[in-house]
């Protein structure tokens, strides 16, 4: 009886298949509705290197598609700091791949200009991180990076203004530097369209459709359904919000990120290099044509704060209090600034988890189901590299480096297993 049971089940099962191959084609001969090999949901610097990077290694029609327009969540208000300082060798070596990605953006990625400018990134600490700092340093350095321990002053002169006081010990990394998240979100986009991607904008998916044995089927927009079999999670800060309907509890928080920018007297008005303040914990840097210097938080007892329900209620909105600390953190590290200008102050969105690493997967309980979602506030200087591995990964072409993304897999927080970096800053918590 039970085997009987057995082979109608399978008889309906394979029906069921023929019929759906019969509904697309018949569907598609009628033009109702289009299919897709992969569908990247999300145009963000994230999907927008997957996206790139499938086409290069040609994994057939690849559709980008952005709610809005691309970079509408982080990576269009990012200060895009892009440095391999991190206390996770799996994250230094990813950061070092990336910065090389960056140095030969244009010639790598068809011409196009990321806006990265390599002006040298010093990292400052006080008598608390001078060890941890020390080895960072000396696990980086077997990697590859370039990057050496030097002393406060040096530090000052290069940035004359800059107060050393309270700083024990600084690193600098020559080759480092920021970028343009925007621009480099639209250069990733533009040359995937250029290799094949369809890349469409104000188109919001708003559903996956899962067929009888809980593939996927399709992805629902409001023009109409898209057959796919392998969809790409790269909302970033949305990323609770889109699976939710699935079931699949995403850990992923949208916190507002604010940045102040002051502009410097006109004695100080070159450019300067990028500091990782772990003394007054802040991040700065310049801007290449204009005499401004913009500072950010990397304070997480302050992220709880400024915490969203809903990645859909940010609208630029600025917390009470935050801008006018950064703003005071600014003076402290650099007192010129005292009486200098404010020129803008502005906010952005980022998807934080509870270790502040990112989810990168295959979801197995949703077959064809792939996610990079949760960057917490580092994901623009990783996305060159991260769409390489991640298109290895979705096309089966695993090697030793892509299996470096298993340390990010999603049952992490299941297994209660977080990432713990093996060296830790005292007060920088797991934003390093
Ligand atoms: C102020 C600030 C400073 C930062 N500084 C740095 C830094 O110095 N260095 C660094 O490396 N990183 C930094 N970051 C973080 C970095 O910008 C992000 O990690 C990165 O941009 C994340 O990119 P993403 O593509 O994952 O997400 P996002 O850029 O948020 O992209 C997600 C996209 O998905 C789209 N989307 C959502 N839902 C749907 C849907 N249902 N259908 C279609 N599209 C959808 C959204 O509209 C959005 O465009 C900073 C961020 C901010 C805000």
């Amino acid at each position: 009886m039970t085997s009987l049971y057995r082979a109608i089940r399978l008889v309906g099962m394979e029906f069921v298949k023929f019929a759906l191959r019969v509904r697309r084609w018949v569907m598609e001969c009628q033009g109702m509705s289009e299919t897709a090999d992969i569908v990247v949901v999300g145009g963000g610097c994230i999907g927008a290197a997957i996206a790139l990077h499938l086409a290069e290694q040609q994994a057939g029609k690849v559709l980008l598609l952005e709610q809005k327009q691309l970079a509408n969540g982080a990576s269009g208000k990012g200060i895009g700091i892009i440095r391999t300082h991190y206390t996770h060798p799996v994250l230094a070596k990813l950061a070092y791949a990336s910065l090389q990605l960056f140095h030969n953006f244009e010639e790598r990625f068809g011409g196009y200009d990321s806006g990265f400018n390599p002006c040298g990134y010093f990292i400052l600490v006080g008598d608390s991180d001078v060890d941890t700092l020390k080895d960072v340093v000396s696990m980086h350095q077997p990697l590859g990076i370039d990057v050496q321990m030097v002393s406060p002053a040096e530090a000052q002169a290069q940035m004359p203004f800059l107060r050393i006081d309270d700083v024990a010990a600084a690193a600098y990394e020559p080759n480092s530097g920021y970028g343009s998240p925007p621009k480099t979100t639209i250069a990733l986009a533009n040359r995937a369209a250029e290799l094949g991607v369809e890349v469409r904008t104000e188109t919001p998916v708003t559903g996956i459709k899962l067929d009888l044995e809980g593939r996927i089927e399709a992805v629902s927009t409001p023009t109409g359904d898209i057959a796919t079999r392998t969809v790409v999670d790269c909302v970033g800060p949305w990323a609770r919000k889109f699976t939710e309907a699935l079931g699949l509890p995403f850990p992923v928080s949208p916190v507002v990120e604010h940045v102040v920018v002051m502009e410097r007297p006109t004695e100080y008005a070159a450019p300067h290099p990028v500091v990782s303040d772990l003394v007054n914990l802040c991040y700065v840097r310049s801007d290449a044509d204009q005499p401004y210097t913009r500072i950010g938080n990397s304070d997480p007892k302050y992220h709880p704060q400024f915490l969203l329900p809903d990645a859909d209620q940010f609208h630029g909105q600025q917390f009470p209090d935050i801008c006018e600390t950064l703003q005071q953190k600014l003076i402290r590290r650099c007192p010129i600034l005292e009486t200098a200008p404010v020129v803008e102050t502005y906010s952005g969105i980022w998807g934080i988890t509870p270790d502040y690493q990112p989810i990168i997967d295959r979801l197995d309980h949703i077959p064809g189901l792939y996610c990079a979602v949760g960057f917490s506030g580092h994901g623009y200087k990783l996305s060159p590299i991260i769409g390489d591995l991640m298109s290895r990964f979705i096309l089966g072409k695993i090697d030793d480096q892509v299996k470096l993304l298993d340390l990010f897999r999603f049952s992490r927080f299941q297994e209660n297993s977080l990432i713990q970096p093996p060296i830790r800053y005292a007060r920088a918590g797991g934003l390093r």
